[in-house]
């Protein structure tokens, strides 16, 4: 099958890797419908994460299931089907807990890379959820969205707290962020505080609910949100970035006792434990356990409720995946859909 390799940093081919199987009788092997390059892809793509070499690519996967091993019994060979980038049992005490990114079976859709016509997907039971039939292709980009950035974006503003009557402000303006703008228009809040610069990311936040655009940064961004809500900052705050500035501006954006839900992956991050005890602001996040999202997800996007599909500006064929590597690296996109 055709895949993509990264094979050092900035240099991205498709090739051919071998056809997956079953391996353990909890897999499933999908066709992949389509598939998408991630922020998170780019550490790698920089140079700015160690040992990159020969790697397969991608975590983010929709598909209709080819071949089941003989224990899945949730899933079968035709369905449509979404899951996450973690894979997870869902019967462990942290997934029952809620927390499937964190199963003590887990294994990272990214060591595999959906970036491919096919993918195997371990312990399938516990992973995937079937749509209720086959969707129509214009839903196809917000179910693979529901992959990974909607329940990302959701996970954060579940843990920031946002919810009616509140105050949510969202630092980063990538796709993971715009859902967390999403999320919380969803989830009732009043008021919502997008940091961006870019026209075109500021017009999809306001699209998605965004009430209110700050474009500075920085101090003098957690300033701006102070001002605008009398002095206290915002209750809920999320952060989708996963440098050291962006969590100190979520933080500083934060009231005393408010809630900052933080889903960038943390890049040389280090929080003074001053700030936290200075601030009483609760901290909360880390890898988003979007299979426990999934079904709700997947209703509301069936329902036409949501759209979180908008956040792909870039549709290329898998073969062209180096340009939307480029593209995003660039920012001349915000996420690029790769169609197998
Ligand atoms: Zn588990």
């Amino acid at each position: 099958m055709r895949g993509v390799v990264m094979h050092a940093p900035g240099d991205v081919r498709v090739g051919e890797r071998p056809d997956p199987v079953i391996e353990e009788p909890t897999d499933a092997i999908i066709r992949l419908s389509a598939t998408c390059i991630c922020g998170s892809d780019l550490w790698p793509y920089r140079g700015e994460d160690d040992g990159v070499h020969d790697m397969a690519m991608g975590h983010e996967y929709v598909g209709v299931v080819e071949e089941t091993g003989s224990a899945v019994t949730t899933v079968k060979k035709g369905d449509f089907v979404i899951g996450s980038f973690w894979t997870s049992d869902n019967t462990c005490e942290i997934c029952q807990a809620g927390y499937q990114s964190y199963c003590i079976h887990r294994t990272l859709m990214g060591t595999i890379g959906t970036q491919a016509e096919f993918a195997r997907v371990p312990l399938a039971d516990g992973t995937l959820v079937a749509t209720h039939g086959m969707p129509d292709a214009d839903l196809i980009p917000s179910f693979l969205a529901a992959s990974d950035v909607l329940g990302t974006g959701w996970f954060a503003a579940v843990a920031a707290e946002a919810g009616p009557g509140k105050t949510v402000a969202v630092v980063g303006d990538g796709a993971v962020g715009l859902c967390g703008v999403l999320a919380a228009k969803q989830l009732g809040a009043e008021r919502i505080i997008a940091f961006s610069r870019h026209a075109d990311r500021q017009a999809l936040a306001r699209q998605f609910g965004a009430t209110d655009i700050v474009e500075t940064r920085g101090d003098e961004g957690a300033a701006a949100i102070k001002e605008m809500t009398n002095g206290y900052g915002a209750h809920s705050v999320i952060e989708a970035v996963g440098t050291q500035e962006a969590m100190m501006q979520a933080i500083a954006s934060t009231r005393s006792g408010g809630h900052v839900g933080f889903v960038g992956v943390s890049h040389g991050v280090s929080i003074p434990g001053i700030m936290l005890f200075g601030t009483g602001v609760h901290v909360h996040g880390g890898a988003a356990p979007v299979r426990r999202f999934l079904p709700q997800l997947i209703d509301l996007i069936e329902n036409h409720a949501i759209d979180p599909g908008k956040v792909f500006d870039l549709t290329l064929p898998l073969a062209d995946a180096a340009k939307g590597y480029e593209a995003m690296d660039q920012r001349k996109a915000i996420k690029t859909l790769l169609t197998v």
